[in-house]
């Protein structure tokens, strides 16, 4: 298997960061052994910043994959501590990825953990909601 804390250690230094210098990159593995990155991007008005899972997914979709295509997630916080995902980004995934795709996330000193969005956020908001 690659090392994807190498490569998401790498990918996290073409974040735009110049505000929070928070660096954060993820790389989805598709079924067909496609990766897409995505690296998180800032702006001096912060809340239309984006998080590198959501340019990640983002960048998935409009290639034309779908949630069946992803097999797992990887991500890198440029942290000490153990990253995880905002409270925004959980729900974006949680409605496009599958609820048991593993998220791999690792932290600058190359530890990692393996959770998934149905662990993250239990009893996300879904389109049945609006019912
Ligand atoms: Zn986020």
């Amino acid at each position: 298997m690659a090392n994807y804390f190498e490569k998401l250690k790498l990918l996290s230094t073409k974040a735009y960061a110049p505000y929070s210098k928070f660096h954060v990159s993820a790389i989805c593995l598709l079924k067909d052994g496609t990766e897409v990155s995505g690296v998180n991007i800032e702006n001096a008005a912060y809340s239309v910043t984006i998080c590198a899972e959501r340019t990640c997914l983002a960048q998935v979709y409009t290639l034309g994959y779908q949630k069946a295509d992803i097999v797992k997630l990887f991500l890198y916080t440029d942290s000490n501590q153990k990253g995880s995902p905002c409270g925004t980004c959980r729900q974006f995934l949680w409605e496009l990825i599958a609820h048991d795709v593993p998220l791999e996330i690792y932290n600058q000193k190359g530890e990692s953990y393996v959770v998934t969005i149905g662990d993250l956020l239990p009893y996300g908001f879904t389109k049945e909601d609006l019912q």
